[in-house]
């Protein structure tokens, strides 16, 4: 059978419902594939959907027995992210999952993009011929780029243009949101604290993340976009390449900044060198703080001109050819 709703979207009220009316119970093979699906989301992968179905928009296909398990086993995965409450994991499953969703939704029928709009509260409409989306809605998703930005969309009776393509990438943005957040768990049942374990080993070590740097070393705006990747935030476009210039422009070597990098949900290696030495390569310069304020990034009022001055200590480590500004 072709995958269902539920199984394409496995957090949404119906497949609860599912999950729920059956006589499902945790067992050792549903714990094993839930294991799995957070090791696939720790790779940067989407878990199964690619392997049923093909580019060209042939179907996805799931046996008719698998299905519980398949919702089983994201309930049983919730269920361990609920009882660790470890925010490197909660990120990196909650990006996973969202892409996952979102490759369904590409090829999915209008009706049932309406039915998922419906869960997460993104209802598009025809506006003067055109799709768009209630402001309230489109700034409660919209991703943080600057291509999204209200300023530079057509805007009118309280209603924003979009694309289907659009709509689509803030209903990735609103299941990810939703698998950022936890109730936290109590008395979780044995089996789950068992499996949990196996998650933990998982988790890089803190020595990753420790920095040569010392308290007050950086602007407060480069402190709080380092403290979002220890925290295993997901950090926008432009907060990755502002931290990147910054982390460049005072020498720290291109593997330490990767390895910075590396604490992010969406993470990937080669993707990553690619664009630190893209950065090197056209020698971006330091965006000045009135370019960081407009991009929101900005959060003290230093009066430097541009975060690279802090106290001075710093010098630009290569005059900028472009400039990111
Ligand atoms: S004023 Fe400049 S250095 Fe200070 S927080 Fe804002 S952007 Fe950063």
């Amino acid at each position: 059978m072709e995958f269902s709703f539920s199984s394409k979207y496995p957090f949404t009220s119906e497949a609860k419902q599912k999950v729920e009316g059956s006589s499902l119970e945790l067992n050792d093979e549903m714990m094993e594939r839930a294991v799995q699906r957070v090791v696939t989301a720790l790779k940067g992968k989407a878990e199964a959907p690619l392997e049923h179905g093909d580019e060209r928009g042939t179907p996805y296909h799931i046996h008719p027995s698998d299905e519980l398990l398949e919702l089983g086993s994201y309930a049983a995965a919730r269920m361990m992210l609920a009882h660790l409450r470890n925010r490197f994991l909660i990120n990196k499953f909650a990006v996973a999952e969202a892409k996952r969703a979102s490759s369904f939704m590409g090829k999915d029928s209008e009706e049932n993009l309406r039915k998922l709009g419906d869960e997460l509260g993104i209802n598009p409409q025809e506006f003067e011929g055109k799709l768009a989306l209630p402001v309230y809605q489109y700034a409660s998703f919209s991703p943080r780029s600057i291509d999204y930005r209200l300023i530079f969309r057509n805007v009118k009776n309280g209603f924003v243009e979009v694309t289907r393509h659009e709509v689509i990438r803030l209903m990735e943005e609103a299941v990810k949101g939703k698998m950022e957040s936890y109730k936290p768990l109590q008395n979780p049942p044995q089996i789950i604290r068992d499996y949990s374990q196996k998650l933990m080993v998982l988790v890089p070590k803190e020595t990753v993340l420790k920095m040569s740097f010392k308290e007050g070393d950086n602007p407060p705006c480069i402190e709080k976009l380092l403290e979002g990747a220890k925290a295993h935030q997901n950090l926008n476009h432009q907060a990755r390449l502002v931290l990147a210039i910054y982390l460049l422009a005072r020498n720290v070597p291109v593997e330490k900044v990767q390895a910075i990098f590396s604490n992010l949900p969406d993470y990937e290696d080669r993707k990553t060198k690619y664009q630190l030495d893209h950065i090197i390569k056209r020698g971006y310069s330091m965006p000045s703080c009135a370019t960081m304020l407009s991009y929101g990034l900005c959060v003290a009022d230093c009066r430097i001109g541009s975060p690279i001055r802090w106290k001075g200590k710093v010098e630009p480590w290569k005059k900028g050819k472009g400039s990111s500004s």
